[in-house]
């Protein structure tokens, strides 16, 4: 827990280098005001536009839809084979658990809870929650009108400012975000061009495999895995994770994410899809 707490200081200190309460890949976290999560119902797709800069969103075009919604069948999957590996007993003591999460030492008694608590919170909840029912939104909403009980998905357009600092996606929580004094009533996960462009996860999984694993990139389908980990109404406050900064720089690629603390291990959401990556690349290792 107090790993939890100096996480949310460590954040908290960043905002006023990064403004809007956004959390999004290739930038630090800002937790920001948070309403009480409720259960997601389903799983939208809406244009969000704002005289608010930089919230201003395109509407994803039919391709768009197209590549989100097999991202989503690509994140499932590889959440499901992670939690799956996860049930077996004694999980928790594989390489692969230690690598990304950090050897066990606590009591056999404790030991598995941690384990189980990610597995239920940090795979099968958004293994869940993406699987919930789909739903394209043609109506231009305005963060106040989010639907509290959809995960909501928009596409940001190549000007827009996260975009252009080469981001590829970012979770905004439900609530009040000081930076740029917009309430969103629920939660909304913004998709850069480059989101579109990943590679593969056959390409990515190569990668991973060949003697530079740390210049991995994400897949569409594991840049979900990723962001889904940021989403309080999917994980949970206590599995929610944030994106851990070792020295200037975010822990994103594998050498930093295998180099966090075990504490920050459990809380990295880089940490979440390196594991199911490596259990997807590696299926059979023990
Ligand atoms: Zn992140």
């Amino acid at each position: 827990m107090r790993g939890i707490f100096g996480l949310l200081f460590t954040t908290l200190a960043l905002g006023h280098v990064v403004p809007y309460g956004l959390d999004a890949d290739n930038t630090p976290a800002l937790l920001e005001r948070q309403v009480q999560p409720v259960r997601l119902t389903s799983v939208k797709v809406a244009p969000i536009r704002t005289s608010e800069y930089p919230f201003a969103s395109g509407e994803c075009d039919n391709g768009q839809v197209v590549k989100l919604q097999a991202a989503i069948i690509e994140a499932r999957e590889l959440l499901s084979t992670a939690g799956d590996l996860l049930k077996n007993k004694g999980s928790q003591f594989t390489d692969t658990y230690e690598e990304w999460f950090g050897p066990d030492k606590t009591p056999c008694f404790t030991c598995s809870k941690v384990s189980e608590s990610i597995r239920k919170h940090n795979f099968e909840a958004p293994h869940r929650d993406l699987g919930l029912p789909f739903e394209r939104i043609g109506q231009t909403l305005s963060p106040n009108q989010l639907d509290p009980r959809a995960l909501t998905f928009t596409c940001w357009p190549i000007g827009e400012d996260h975009c252009q600092a080469r981001f590829i996606a970012g979770t905004i929580n439900p609530g009040l975000h000081p930076g740029s004094g917009l309430d969103f009533a629920g939660t909304l996960i913004g998709l850069c061009p480059r989101f579109f462009d990943s590679p593969d996860l056959q390409t990515v999984i190569q990668q991973f495999q060949g003697s530079n694993q740390h210049q991995t990139e994400n897949s569409a389908g594991l840049t979900l895995v990723h962001e889904m980990q940021h989403v309080l109404a999917t994980t949970g406050t206590k599995r929610n994770c944030t994106d851990v900064i070792v020295g200037n720089a975010v822990a994103y690629d594998t050498e930093r994410c295998r180099g966090l603390s075990n504490e920050d291990k459990i809380k990295n959401a880089q940490n979440m899809a390196f594991f199911a990556l490596d259990v997807r690349a590696n299926q059979g290792r023990g």
